[in-house]
């Protein structure tokens, strides 16, 4: 018998890409299921993520018209990450290989072939990678790969350029249930899972229609909540910083008091200065540690990440 695949899109008001990418992603698997590589009963999972549009109207039309789709929805917004987790978490029991993707069209749905083969070949994960970033702005290429660079300096295994197009087997998911955190940055924690793994390339197209989900704003969180999510080496640093500053001022201390027995006292802008420098560096380290007490305040309250409203979905294959 042959892997049923279940493709999982979470939406956010997308109704004006959805009719294109439903008809695509159809197309998809109808092509992998004439050529076998896919069995009965595969699935398109739309998630829709609290949607203030048609998105949900056009969600459950595509499923009583056709069985090939799904869709869950969710009771209220909970963004990307969690939406996505619903999706996969919703279908875990019955699909044997997952791929998650954008609701946009910016991820090449063609990838799926590849990434299909690489399962094949073994490969229990298998991420998708932007070969270029050229439909991008400046602004954003040059802070994704600050990013990365972050990430990797403080030693968080993160896939370069990949966001969150990949295929993940059954027993991937299964380990993905595990991790219990409540804030979720799945690029970090997927990694984490390990097993054998593979990389697919493909290029990012442009968004097919609609506006981006997330502006700068929620681009800077997202980048925080990846940062303090996945490592604690900034607080270490604060205290190295801290160590070192204090060195510092002793030497400082030492300096002035000389200067000062010698009769050449320095003026009040030494003071002030050093005021200065040393408030705002407590400031930041206030608010670094804030973000971690913050963080562990939200995880011992261990909300539920998402809670799933409706959950459409055809037993039966009826082709
Ligand atoms: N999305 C979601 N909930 C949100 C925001 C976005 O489910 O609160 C979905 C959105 O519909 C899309 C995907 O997440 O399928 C990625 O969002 P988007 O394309 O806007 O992000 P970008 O590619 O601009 O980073
Ligand atoms: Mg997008």
């Amino acid at each position: 018998m042959k892997e049923k695949l279940f493709i999982v899109v979470p939406c956010y008001n997308e109704e004006e890409v959805l009719p294109e990418t439903t008809r695509r992603l159809k197309e998809k698997i109808l092509s992998l299921k004439g050529q076998g590589k896919i069995g009965e009963g595969s699935r398109i999972v739309l998630v829709d993520d609290g949607s203030k549009d048609k998105t949900w109207a056009m969600i459950r039309e595509l499923h009583e018209k056709d069985p090939l789709f799904s869709g869950v929805k969710l009771s209220r917004n909970r963004g990307h990450q969690n939406a996505l987790l619903a999706g996969l978490m919703t279908v875990k029991g019955e699909a044997d290989v997952t791929i998650s993707m954008d609701a946009d069209l910016q991820d090449d749905i063609d990838a799926v072939d590849e990434m299909l083969d690489k399962y094949h070949e073994g490969c229990e994960i298998v991420y998708g990678v932007r070969s270029a970033r050229k439909t991008d702005t400046f602004f954003k290429k040059s802070t994704a790969q600050g990013f990365y660079k972050i990430m990797s300096r403080l030693g968080v295994d993160v896939v370069y350029n990949h966001a969150d197009y990949r295929l993940m087997s059954r027993r991937a998911l299964e380990e993905l249930e595990g991790f219990r955190e409540v804030n979720l940055f799945l690029r970090g924690i997927v990694p984490l899972i390990g097993f054998q793994t593979g990389v697919v390339t493909y290029e990012r197209h442009e968004r097919f229609a609609g506006e981006s989900k997330y502006p700068l704003k929620k681009m800077l969180a997202f980048a925080t909540e990846g940062i303090t999510s996945m490592s604690i080496r900034p607080i270490r640093l604060i205290f190295s910083v801290g160590c070192l500053l204090f060195f510092l001022s002793l030497i400082a201390l030492l300096v002035f008091g000389i200067r000062c027995i010698c009769g050449y006292p320095d003026g009040l802008l030494t003071i002030a200065a050093s005021l200065w420098t040393f408030g705002s560096l407590q400031l930041i380290a206030i608010g670094v540690v804030g973000e971690y007490v913050g963080k562990n305040y939200m995880e011992t309250k261990a909300r539920p990440k998402f809670i799933v409203e409706t959950y459409l979905h055809a037993e039966e294959d009826n082709d």
